[in-house]
């Protein structure tokens, strides 16, 4: 079952302009601006301006066009950021599991320097 969509999350809010952001890109179906805490020296945040809660939403019910637009816009960004030539990482947090903190889907997208270790190894 699809996520439900929460109109009160953060990003919602940053879409109806009620809270500032420090905007990287914006076009008809996506914004993109700077994380408000970032975990690296570049630290951006991609998101689609319709209303989709979480990566599957997006995938199974998105247009192309949206779809493309996003995908296009991830490279947009990388390179507006000063990224795109040394690497980054995109990552995209998923539901509970995945530690999903705002009901919007998102990309983050870090770099500036080495990212580290994808993921270290859970002992349990
Ligand atoms: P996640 O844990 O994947 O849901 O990531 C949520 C991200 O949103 C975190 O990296 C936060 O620092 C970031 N964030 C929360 N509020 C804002 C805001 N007002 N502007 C920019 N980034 C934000």
């Amino acid at each position: 079952m699809a996520a439900t969509y929460d109109d009160n999350n953060i990003f919602a809010r940053i879409l109806r302009n009620e809270i500032p952001n420090n905007t990287v890109l914006e076009d008809e179906h996506v914004l993109s601006f700077h994380d408000i805490s970032p975990q690296r020296p570049v630290h951006a945040l991609v998101i689609p301006k319709a209303a989709y809660a979480d990566l599957t939403s997006f995938a199974e019910t998105a247009s192309d066009a949206e779809i493309v637009a996003f995908v296009r816009a991830l490279g947009k960004v990388a390179r507006a950021t000063g990224v795109a030539d040394d690497g980054y990482r995109i990552i995209c947090n998923t539901g509970e599991n995945g530690h999903q903190e705002v009901p919007h889907l998102h990309f983050h997208i870090v770099g500036g320097g080495s990212t580290g270790p994808m993921l270290r190894r859970q002992d349990s």
